[in-house]
């Protein structure tokens, strides 16, 4: 997977509001005070526990996930720490697949 530049994200960051990522997916969003909330499309959620904080373009899930952060996290709010690159490395063999998973 290709790796996005910090100033690409940072620029990301500044330009993509969470709210227009979460109506993008299809969330309803309600104004709570300076909050947002709506359903998270991260889990499989009832009653909203998703929260939008469009003055500092933050999310949270108050839900099953905990997850939250900027719009970056939005786009891969599951996605582990860094395991570093398998680039060129064959996940053919369960040997192979140690390797990578230590890289
Ligand atoms: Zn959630």
């Amino acid at each position: 997977m290709a790796r996005i530049p910090k100033d690409e994200l940072e620029r990301l960051k500044r330009e993509v509001a969470v709210e227009r990522l979460a109506e993008a997916r299809g969330v309803k969003l309600e104004r709570h005070g300076a909050d947002l909330l709506g359903l998270c499309p991260f889990h499989d959620d009832h009653e909203p526990s998703l929260v939008i904080t469009p003055s500092k373009n933050l999310w949270h899930c108050l839900g099953a996930c905990q997850a939250g952060g900027s719009v970056i996290d939005w786009v891969r709010p599951s996605s582990p720490a860094p395991r570093g690159s398998m680039q060129g490395v064959s996940t053919g063999s369960p040997a192979n697949r140690a390797i990578a998973r230590d890289l």
